[in-house]
C-alpha cells in the first residue's frame, strides 16, 4: 500500500478564504507499506484535524489524499475501511462488553448486516488477542481494565479487520512507562508484517525512536521527511519554542536517539 497526500490544506468551514484560519497548508507526504509515520506539533497545531482529513471525516479544502494512486475521496466508505483502521484517543473504557466481544466488533465490516459473527471472525479475534499478548483478558469486561490494557484492546479491535494502514491518535498518551513501550513496540511488530502506522504524538522522542518518517505541524510550513533528518534541534525550537538537544547512544549494537528539552526560548 502507498499513501500519498498532495498539497493538502484545510480550514474549518466558515473560515475558508481567510488565509490566517487555515489549520495547515500544502502538506505533502508519502508512506509505503511497513513504514511508520509520526505526526508532531504543539497543542492546537492540527494533528487531530490532519488525521480526520486523512480519514475523510473532514473534507479537504484543497489537495488530494490517495491510496495506491486512487483518491480516497473516490473510494467508498467500505473500500476505505477495508484498508485502513483507526485507534481513537480513548483512555477509559465505559463499555461493559467483554474484551473478546469488543474485539469481535472490529470485524463488523466483514459480517453481513444483521448477520452473526462466523467461525472465522471469532478465530481472527482470538488470534489477534494471542498475538498482542492480551488473551488473558479475553473474558474481562472492558470497563474493568486499566488504561494501558484497554489501549491494547483498542489496537486489537482495529487490527482484527486486517488493515494495511493503522492510524493511532496519541496511542501512548496517559500511559505509564511500561505500557508506552508495549504500545510503541506493537507498531514495530506491525511494521514487520508490512502494516503501515501513522501516529500522533506529544513525544518527539517517540518519533525519533520509532518513526521512519515524521510530519511536523505548527511551524511556518509543514515539514515532512525522514525522521532522522527533520526531527532536529532547529525544527524542534522553531515549532515548540523549546531549546532541546538530541543525542545518540549505543545500546546492544544499536544506535538509539534521545531528546532532552533544556529551556523555553520563546521563539515560536
Ligand atoms: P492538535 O490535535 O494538534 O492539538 P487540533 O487538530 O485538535 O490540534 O486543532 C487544531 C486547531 O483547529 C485548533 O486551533 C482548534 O481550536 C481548531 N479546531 C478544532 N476543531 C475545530 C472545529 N470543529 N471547528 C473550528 N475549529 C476547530
Amino acid at each position: 500500500m502507498r499513501l500519498k497526500a498532495e498539497n493538502v490544506s484545510f480550514a474549518y468551514p466558515g473560515n475558508k478564504g481567510d488565509a490566517d484560519r487555515f489549520i495547515f497548508k500544502n502538506v505533502n507526504l508519502e508512506l509505503d507499506s511497513g513504514k511508520i509515520l509520526a505526526i508532531l506539533g504543539p497543542n492546537g497545531s492540527g494533528k487531530t484535524t490532519f488525521l480526520r482529513c486523512l480519514m475523510g471525516m473532514l473534507k479537504l479544502t484543497s489537495g488530494t489524499c490517495q491510496i495506491d494512486g486512487r483518491p480516497t475521496s473516490a473510494m467508498s466508505t467500505k473500500e476505505f475501511w477495508e484498508k485502513v483502521s483507526y485507534v481513537p484517543q480513548q483512555r477509559m473504557a465505559t463499555s461493559s462488553f467483554t474484551v473478546f466481544e469488543n474485539v469481535l466488533l472490529g470485524r463488523s465490516g466483514q459480517i453481513a448486516f444483521f448477520g452473526t459473527p462466523r467461525k472465522e471472525d471469532k478465530e481472527a479475534a482470538e488470534k489477534i488477542l494471542e498475538e498482542l499478548g492480551i488473551i488473558k483478558f479475553r473474558d474481562r469486561r472492558c470497563n474493568s481494565l486499566s488504561g494501558g490494557e484497554f489501549q491494547m484492546v483498542l489496537i486489537a479491535k482495529a487490527l482484527v479487520s486486517d488493515p494495511e494502514l493503522l492510524i493511532l491518535d496519541e496511542p501512548e498518551s496517559g500511559l505509564d512507562f511500561r505500557n508506552q513501550l508495549i504500545v510503541l513496540n506493537t507498531m514495530d511488530k506491525l511494521k514487520e508484517k508490512g502494516i503501515s502506522c501513522i501516529f500522533n504524538t506529544h513525544y518527539p522522542k517517540h518519533a525519533l525512536q520509532k518513526a521512519d518518517y515524521s510530519l511536523i505541524l505548527g511551524g511556518e510550513t509543514p515539514v515532512f521527511g525522514e525522521t532522522g533528518t527533520v526531527v532536529n534541534e532547529k525544527n524542534i525550537e522553531e515549532v515548540f519554542g523549546v531549546r532541546a538537544v538530541i543525542n545518540e547512544m549505543q545500546v546492544d549494537g544499536e544506535t538509539i536517539k534521545n531528546i532532552i528539552p533544556l529551556y523555553v526560548t520563546g521563539k515560536k
